[in-house]
């Protein structure tokens, strides 16, 4: 789809500056109310494109401005969860978080991101890609007291999910990617229903549809239990084959710094592939050629023209310093193998 070789993206969130919400932070409250904040999170979104541009993203994003949190931010626009009446439940079998309470039938009474998508749209030329949270992992940030399954629910969400990615088609998304965390935690789930519900999700949709499969942010739950996951880490090996039988076009994955073997790529050959080649979990800044040197290395599984450089993980944690070195890093390493395959 892109007419460029190896078009960069970042996999989603970017810090927020300082006067929106507080930095290096998730669940950061905001600072302004109603119309202002209305005003502060566009403001916001057209600093988060200009970074992406300036860095030379080839495919951006809104650098998700308007969220509090990938997933409870779309929940939160949603009937049937109560937000008040809140239980501790263990996100991803990692930590204990306070969650909202599914009370009633889920629905979308009306769009969550689709004005902020044609906002975006109408400020920038390039293609664009925009994130919503997977059925799996929207689940698993809820305790469940109405319909008591995780299927019959994730099934609801899915519904609801197809329903807002097909206005945000509407309006000039090129890309919408599903962020499925949770594929790499609940393997039973992920081949009963977890890509099932997820192919819902996309369907009847003619844009380009990605699903975002990582270790998480660089936050201290996530890097405690990456130390438990040994020398290699192959959870990617059990949704890889499921995925790759599917109808989703991009897989977008974390390879940076990680311990995934790089030649789990094989098992979805055919798909485009979003190479995690930015570290999310450190504030040192790659070199490019760190960069072009993972990129490199994923060569050896992928074609070429289905290679997109990217990041790990969602960048909303680091300081804009860090972030905006890192988006430099990534397109500069990309242009090194761009480079590098021009005089082959
Ligand atoms: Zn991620």
């Amino acid at each position: 789809m892109s007419k460029i070789l190896l078009p960069t993206s970042t996999a989603g969130s970017l810090p927020k500056p300082s006067w929106l919400a507080e930095p290096e932070k998730l669940w950061s409250e905001w600072k302004f109310e109603g119309d202002e904040l209305l005003q502060a999170k566009q403001d916001a979104l057209l600093v988060s494109l200009a970074e992406q541009t300036r860095a030379g993203i080839d495919i951006v994003s809104d650098g998700e401005q308007t969220r509090q949190h990938f997933v409870t931010t779309f929940i939160e626009h949603l009937d049937g969860v109560d937000f008040n009446k809140r239980e501790t439940v263990r996100i991803r079998n990692r930590y204990d978080a306070s969650v909202p309470s599914v009370v009633g039938d889920v629905s979308r009474p009306k769009s969550v991101f689709v004005d902020d998508a044609k906002f975006l749209r109408q400020h920038t030329d390039k293609l664009i890609k925009w994130a919503l949270p997977g059925p799996m992992t929207m689940i698993d940030t809820l305790y469940d007291g109405h319909y008591k399954s995780r299927e019959k629910l994730a099934w609801e969400f899915a519904k609801i999910l197809n329903e807002e990615a097909k206005e945000l088609e509407a309006v000039g998304v090129d890309i919408i990617q599903f962020d499925e965390p949770a594929f790499n935690v609940f393997f039973d789930e992920l081949n009963d229903w977890g890509v099932a519900t997820l192919e819902r999700a996309i369907s009847g949709l003619k844009c380009q549809t990605a699903v975002h499969i990582c270790y998480g942010y660089g936050i201290k739950a996530n890097t405690d239990w990456k130390q438990t996951l040994g020398n290699e880490w192959r959870q990617y090996e059990e949704s890889f084959p499921k995925l790759q039988q599917s109808k989703i076009d991009i897989i977008s994955l974390e390879c940076q710094n990680s311990r995934v073997p790089m030649d789990l790529i094989e098992l979805i050959r055919g798909k485009t592939v979003m190479v995690g080649a930015i570290d999310v979990a450190t504030n040192e800044i790659e070199t490019p050629e760190q960069v072009a040197d993972t990129l490199r290395k994923a060569l050896q599984f992928v074609d070429a023209d289905k290679l997109y450089p990217s990041t790990n993980c969602g960048m909303a944690p680091l300081s804009r310093t860090v972030a905006r070195g890192k988006l430099h890093a990534l397109s500069e390493g990309a242009k090194i193998i761009r480079n590098e395959l021009a005089g082959k």
